[in-house]
């Protein structure tokens, strides 16, 4: 029998590249969702006003919100975003809230799924680069803050 003779399969169709993108863009769209949901952001904004930027690799982590970012909050994402590729996406700048670090540009919320032992990591180092990253504040392993690491910095 040689390769000719071996009967044909017909395999069941598997997705389109057009399902496959919808997909992509559902999953893209849940995690943008999923960013705004953590601090109860007002509902003004939506996934379609947030501009995705500074993702260099496929591997990087998204900035979302990074337009308006300070130096320093622009800086410390770009570090986070180059040096821990399991961090999912990271949000900069968006509404006001009742802290305000984040409509002036001076926060950052490193989101990292369930992987609390890279959080654990994550933060550990960012309080070793507080003068570097003119580093505030974090808000670690307290309530509502579990699935990110929010750091505040000086502008
Ligand atoms: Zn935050």
């Amino acid at each position: 029998m040689t390769y000719d003779d071996l009967p044909i399969i017909q395999l069941p169709p598997g997705p389109s590249d057009a399902e496959l993108e919808a997909e992509r863009d559902a999953k893209h769209e849940a995690e943008v969702a999923r960013w705004f949901g953590v601090d109860k952001l007002a509902a003004g904004l939506t996934a379609g006003a947030v501009a995705f930027v500074g993702a260099q690799t496929a591997d990087a982590a998204p900035i979302v919100g990074a337009q308006g970012l300070t130096p320093n909050a622009r800086a410390l994402a770009d570090y986070i975003t180059a040096t821990y590729p399991g961090v999912q996406s990271i949000g900069g700048v968006r509404a006001c809230d009742s802290v305000g670090d984040h409509c002036r540009g001076v926060a950052l919320d490193v989101m990292i799924g369930n992987d609390m032992a890279l959080g654990d990591r994550i933060c550990a180092d960012i309080h070793t680069q507080t003068a570097r990253f003119g580093v505030r504040y974090t808000m670690w392993r307290v309530v509502s803050h579990f699935d990110h690491i929010h750091i505040t910095v000086e502008g």
